[in-house]
């Protein structure tokens, strides 16, 4: 459920009308509601209730807006994040170092250090070397690195390649045969402390099948390390859930995945033997922002096509790229519906054939000055947007109730000019 509703014909956000916002803020613009986040973190939360150690961490590349971060750091969320600017942006959110967790394959020594110094939670290592020179830096500081290794368990997650990360061919992770080594070899290392595995197979998964398949492998190589006496207390499940980007296409739910992970853990997390109890971690990312946004626009023009007309609107590939790289679908629709239906094409401005939402697609019939929205924006959105064709960057906007707030403002192309600087070697 979502806080998107028409109330006398016109599309609200909790309890604000767009066409508020629009006159407001102007147009392209992101529009987040506050209670939509709130409630898909607590179903979240809900569906691993029936689990004894659970860390969520919100993978914070999903929607890294400041506000957006505060309203989940107040749900108690921690934070999964791929850089030291993601590590800056959970700090400044509020959330507890120690619950942030440092994924990313091209983690670099800077960033170590940097995220050693303010005393992130976990680091999920992607190969041998990493270990070996986070221990090293944090010996140089004193310090101790929490570390788990990401191992890839070769399964097919059944989503588009460009999201799929755990197949053996993908950058993620070591191969799950090698964990083995790398832990005996690892352990004792001054600075670390390894004990845990990480996976994380893909995103936007429809099928639990492939997850199922990937945390019993991990569970397999669990039992292995605690057999060779290494000692395993944490394992990150990952993200990767799926949202409904088609109304008629219903991904999995947070509460059938709940219970996935409930059977596919029995064995091994209550700990036994003189084996530690495991806290199982989490990173979902778009299943709690996903549904959380939109991205509202003004159609500029209706122009004549060769098959049907082209919707452009004032949105573009460079404030939502995920129709041009992942050939994503976004729900259309009017902001004031008239109840008549046109079939179209949507594009935006930018000089690309790509810039292209969707094609002869059956929708809300617009015209030039009309409202509209692109569904499901709220994940991989903004946090993806450019300024190519020197377009600004777009701004986001948080509703909560009957008000809401800029929460990132539009940058304009001259505040993007003045940061560039022409050479004295090219001075007149
Ligand atoms: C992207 C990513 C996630 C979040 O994926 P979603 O599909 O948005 O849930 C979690 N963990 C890691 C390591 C990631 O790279």
């Amino acid at each position: 459920m979502d806080h998107f509703q028409y109330k006398n014909g016109v599309l609200h956000v909790e309890d604000v009308p767009l066409t508020r916002i629009a006159e407001a803020v102007g147009t392209p613009v992101y529009v987040y509601s506050r209670a939509t986040l709130e409630r898909h973190a607590q179903v979240f939360r809900e569906a691993l209730s029936g689990l004894p150690r659970v860390h969520v961490a919100f993978a914070i590349k999903a929607n890294p807006n400041i506000a957006v971060l505060k309203v989940l750091a107040k749900q108690g969320f921690g934070a999964d994040v791929v850089s030291g600017g993601e590590v800056a942006r959970a700090i400044a959110a509020g959330m507890k170092p120690e619950d942030i967790v440092f994924s990313g394959v091209g983690k670099t020594r800077a960033e170590m250090e940097y995220a050693l110094g303010v005393g992130v939670g976990q680091f999920n290592l992607e190969l041998e070397e990493e270990g070996a020179v986070l221990g090293q830096i944090a010996a140089s500081m004193g310090k101790t690195a929490t570390a788990t290794l990401r191992v890839n368990p070769d399964v097919d997650a059944g989503t588009h390649a460009k999201i799929s990360t755990g197949k053996k061919e993908n950058k993620f992770g070591v191969a799950i045969g090698e964990a083995n080594g790398i832990f005996d070899r690892l352990s004792g290392t001054a600075g670390l402390s390894l004990r845990g595995l990480a996976c994380h197979i893909g995103s936007q998964l429809f099928d639990l099948g492939p997850m199922e398949a990937a945390y019993g492998h991990v569970g397999d190589k669990v039992a292995e390390l605690r057999a060779a006496g290494h000692v395993i207390d944490r394992v990150d499940l990952g993200g990767g859930l799926g949202v409904p980007y088609e109304r008629d296409k219903v991904p999995p739910s947070p509460a059938t995945y709940g219970q996935m992970v409930e059977r596919a853990t029995k064995g091994w997390r209550d700990g036994a033997d003189g084996h530690p109890p495991v806290t199982l971690m989490f990173e979902p990312g778009r299943v709690i922002v996903g549904n959380a946004g939109v991205l509202l626009t003004e159609v500029i023009w209706v122009k004549p096509g060769a098959v049907n007309p082209y919707i452009i609107v004032d949105a573009a590939m460079n404030d939502l790229a995920r129709p041009a790289m992942y050939d994503a679908w976004h729900d259309f629709e009017a902001v004031a519906p008239t109840g008549e239906r046109m079939i179209a094409n949507i594009a935006g401005p930018v000089c690309e054939s790509g810039d292209t939402f969707a094609m002869g697609r059956d929708i809300d019939a617009v015209k030039a000055g009309d409202l509209a929205v692109f569904r499901t924006a709220g994940a991989y959105g903004a946090t993806m947007a450019s300024t190519y064709n020197s377009r600004a960057l777009v701004p986001e906007v948080m509703v909560d109730g009957d008000r809401f707030a800029v929460v990132a403002e539009r940058i304009k192309p001259e505040t993007i000019i003045a940061a560039e600087h022409v050479p004295d070697f090219l001075a007149d």
